[in-house]
């Protein structure tokens, strides 16, 4: 048993014949914030979304709150129990997008009651109480009853994140969660985050912020063409990359 909320050793993922993760490994102690920067298109995204079951990995392993996640699985149930089983697990995993991801048909109350009754089988009343509990920590009491095309683009994001809380989640994973908005409305979303990591939830969060990553990352990583190329603490590797590749990237952001 592993106190790790995430391991990975060395998973490749492909499309086609394109193989789009090389190799990856990371540790993610449970109660940390790892962040990962890396020019677009070297696979955070994909990374994530193997962790959260949303892609399947073609090899390597890969551990999430000590249960294997992936190909392993593959023939070991009938089909049927697999999907009942990762869907059991994925509702462990919070995920926020860039694109905030509402049902716009619903309202904030109704977003965020929608999972905890229809998959969790929550009484409406349990799920209600701490979904009002959320929207206050998200500074979002006044819009229960509002419509996600009502809202700034920060605000939806807010609503997002108590959505994934909602849940419970004991891990989430935010990709790139504040580059769709307007500059004025990213720091409502950072201080949603920051007041996360405080309270302990275990985080991985892939941002082009490194504020954000100086400010509350336990640990960053830096990822080109699939691999991870360096790793260490985000004040100690922002102010000194190792790597060439991670101070060319960095002089491009900064
Ligand atoms: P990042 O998030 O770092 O920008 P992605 O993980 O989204 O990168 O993508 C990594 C590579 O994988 C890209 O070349 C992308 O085009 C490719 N890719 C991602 N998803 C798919 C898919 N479903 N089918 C084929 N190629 C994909
Ligand atoms: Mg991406």
């Amino acid at each position: 048993m592993t106190t790790a909320m995430v391991q990975a050793v060395d998973i490749h993922k492909r499309f086609d014949r394109v193989e789009v993760l090389k190799g990856m490994s990371l540790t993610v102690p449970a109660g940390n914030v790892t962040c990962i920067i890396g020019p677009s298109g070297s696979g955070k995204s994909t990374f994530l979304r193997c962790i959260n079951h949303l892609e399947k990995i073609d090899a390597g392993e890969l551990y999430v709150d000590g249960q294997m996640v992936g190909y392993e699985d593959e023939g070991t149930y009938l089909r049927e129990l697999r999907e009942r089983d990762i869907q059991r697990r994925r509702s462990k995993i919070g995920m926020v997008f860039q694109r905030f991801n509402l049902f716009p048909h619903m309202t904030v109350l109704q977003n965020l009651i929608e999972a905890p009754v229809g998959v969790l089988k929550e009484s409406k009343s349990v799920a209600t109480e701490r979904a009002l509990g959320l929207l206050d920590r998200v500074g979002l009491s006044a819009k229960v009853n509002a419509y996600p095309r009502t809202l700034s683009g920060g605000q939806q994001q807010r609503v997002a994140i108590a959505r994934a809380l909602a849940m419970q989640p004991k891990l989430m994973l935010f990709d790139e969660p504040t580059s769709a908005l307007d500059p004025e409305l990213v720091g409502e979303v950072l201080e949603v985050m920051k007041n996360l990591a405080r309270e302990g939830m275990t985080m991985v969060v892939v941002t082009h912020e490194i504020g954000f990553a100086r400010e509350v990352g336990d640990d960053l990583v830096f990822v080109d063409d699939g691999r991870i190329l360096e790793t260490g603490n985000p004040r100690e590797m922002l102010a000194n990359p190792t790597h060439p590749r991670t101070q060319e990237f960095l002089s491009r952001i900064l």
